[in-house]
């Protein structure tokens, strides 16, 4: 066993990656951040829920050994600073941990509290909810920090519509896709220059000594690469993912009709991954018409490809032809609230951050500092990221159970303020508006 100075790893088994494959035994140790804010509030109800699915389906053969991690607040509390580098080990070590959201400093101010996210012009004391411990000088995302310091290139984030739940789409029934966002490329790698800088200049008049093509002189200048590694690695997981979850399609989503070299070689190099590493299994929408005349064979995955804003269209008008969206930042990053929006909005979107051995699942939702303390918020992000998490561990009986509990409760109108208010809105008069943890229970009361 390692040691930390201030993670203290319990008593349970280590998770191993053997193989490429994640070697799970009964008693598995799985990080825990709680995050700030409501962090607070929804991340016991999770761990209960998931504590009572694992118990329900396993008969108490098996346990998950929740071991805390700590960030945001808890870190500055811990070690003096919001992003520990031993927070960053322990994860690594234990391979698997979830974790809530954290404050994230956005104005020009100098300093941000990290318990009710007011941003102020100096340290100490809080001016807004006058805590004296949780003030930290602006710093960069905890969320970015992690995702960048372990490599977790793979964005991902289920999106499928729950019976009850009123939704703006007409065909929200049908929408079930998950979406593979690349995580440290495209846009997001930050190579963004000001108008006037030495880098702006310099990058234009390369242009144009190289190319002869002109760039206006006040133009700000982003960088966005494209890598065939970063491509291959998020297309090869997206596969991976529809393999293990019998899923019948990976759609590539890129706007190569005017980024060739970036967005069109994304999609050229998903398609070789298909081809040379998932042969036997996939096919692509070519053969599909050419060899089967349509007709999709038994247990083959579809790789096919669309231009991202027809995409946008799609996933409205014909929403069950999609199953895996794998896609480039930029795309993916629109593409993922846009989706969330057809089937009601974000309280109920989970999500992770995988790389090659370690993943983190997390809440998608932010920290709701007004909420704080309150056991008021809507727990399901996290709750439904902790089913994502059992499936990756290969426990898929209690995800289900998970999964069917929370299904169960929003459909008898057992919800937080947030559906409840939704539901009521539609004219729904039996809602029961719960806390948190009522939540929790009425989730737990129908597995
Ligand atoms: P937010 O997601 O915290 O809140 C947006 C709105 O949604 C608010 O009205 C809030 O009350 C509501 N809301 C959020 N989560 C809810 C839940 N689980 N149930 C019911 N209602 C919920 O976004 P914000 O106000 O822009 O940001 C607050 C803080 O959170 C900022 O510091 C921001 O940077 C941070 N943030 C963190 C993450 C993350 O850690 N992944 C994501 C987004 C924002």
């Amino acid at each position: 066993m390692a040691s930390f100075q201030h993670v203290h790893i319990p008593e349970g088994d280590l998770i191993k990656v053997e193989n490429n494959q994640l070697v799970v035994g009964d008693n598995p140790i799985v990080g825990k951040l709680r995050g700030d804010g409501i962090g607070l509030d929804i991340f016991p109800v999770m761990e209960h829920v998931v504590d009572k699915a694992i118990q329900k389906a396993y008969g108490g053969k098996r346990q998950i050994v929740w071991c805390p991690i700590y960030c945001g607040l808890e870190g500055l509390q811990h070690y003096g600073e919001v992003l520990p580098a031993e927070s960053i080990e322990a994860i690594q070590y234990l391979k698997v941990a979830i974790k809530g959201p954290f404050t994230t400093p956005i104005g020009e101010e100098t300093h941000v509290c990290l318990s009710c996210a007011h941003q102020q012009m100096h340290e100490g004391t809080c001016d807004s909810c006058k805590r004296d411990d949780s003030v930290a000088p602006r710093f960069r995302s905890i969320n970015v920090g992690l995702r960048q310091a372990m490599d977790l290139y793979a964005c991902v984030r289920p999106v499928r519509y729950f019976e009850g739940v009123p939704a703006p789409n007409k065909y929200a029934e049908n929408v079930n896709f998950v979406i593979f966002r690349e995580n440290t490329e495209d846009v997001y790698a930050g190579h963004d220059f000001e108008r006037g800088s030495q880098t702006a200049k310099a990058i234009i008049d390369l242009i144009a000594k190289e190319t002869g093509r002109t760039i206006r002189a006040d133009s700000g200048i982003g960088v966005k690469p494209i890598s065939e590694t970063g491509s291959k690695r998020l297309v090869r997981k997206a596969l991976e993912w529809a393999v293990q979850n019998n899923l019948p399609s990976v759609t590539l989503v890129h706007k190569g009709n005017i980024m060739k070299f970036t967005e069109g070689s994304f999609a050229k190099w998903g398609y070789e991954v298909g081809s040379d590493e998932f042969a036997s299994q996939t096919l692509s929408e070519k053969v599909l018409w050419d060899k089967f005349d349509g007709k999709m064979p038994e247990g083959k995955i579809l790789i096919k490809d669309r231009i991202a804003d027809s995409i946008f269209q799609q996933i409205q008008t014909r929403p069950a032809e999609y199953s895996i969206l794998a896609s480039p930042n930029l795309n993916g990053d629109y593409l993922s609230d846009a989706a969330i929006a057809l089937v009601g909005g974000l309280g109920l979107g989970p999500g992770a951050n995988i790389g090659e051995t370690v993943a983190l699942f997390e809440a998608t939702h932010g920290t709701a500092p007004k909420y704080t303390g309150q056991d008021k918020v809507n727990p399901g992000s996290l709750i439904l990221s902790a089913e994502m998490m059992l499936r990756h561990m290969g426990w898929p009986e209690a995800a289900d159970l998970l999964l069917n509990g929370m299904r169960a409760a929003i459909k008898d109108g057992q919800v937080t303020y947030d559906l409840a208010r939704l539901m009521r809105a539609e004219g729904r008069a039996d809602v029961n508006e719960l806390p948190s943890s009522g939540f929790g229970k009425a989730i737990v009361d129908r597995m």
